[in-house]
C-alpha cells in the first residue's frame, strides 16, 4: 500500500481501533529533524529533492513551473 500521506487510511481504520493502532505503529513516518524528507510541497505534498524554499515559496520544482508566471516570475531567453 502506498499513500502520499499515511493519515489518509485513518478514515477507513477509524471503525477498527486495534487495527488502527497497529497501522500507526508500523506505518508512521519517522520524526525528522533534518533532511530532504522533512520538507513537503505546500501545494501538492511532494517531498524530495527539487524543493524551493527561497523567498518563502515552499513548493516543489514541478509546482513552481506551473505557478511561476502567475506569482510574478519572468523567464528570460
Ligand atoms: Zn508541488
Amino acid at each position: 500500500m502506498t499513500y502520499s500521506d499515511y493519515k489518509k487510511a485513518f478514515k477507513q481504520l477509524d471503525a477498527k481501533p486495534a487495527k488502527k493502532a497497529k497501522y500507526i505503529k508500523h506505518n508512521k513516518p519517522k520524526d525528522r529533524k533534518h533532511g530532504h524528507a522533512l520538507k513537503k510541497c505546500r501545494r501538492c505534498g511532494r517531498q524530495g529533492r527539487g524543493h524551493i524554499d527561497k523567498y518563502g515559496l515552499d513548493v516543489c520544482r514541478q509546482c513552481f513551473r506551473e505557478i511561476a508566471a502567475h506569482i510574478g516570475f519572468k523567464k528570460y531567453s
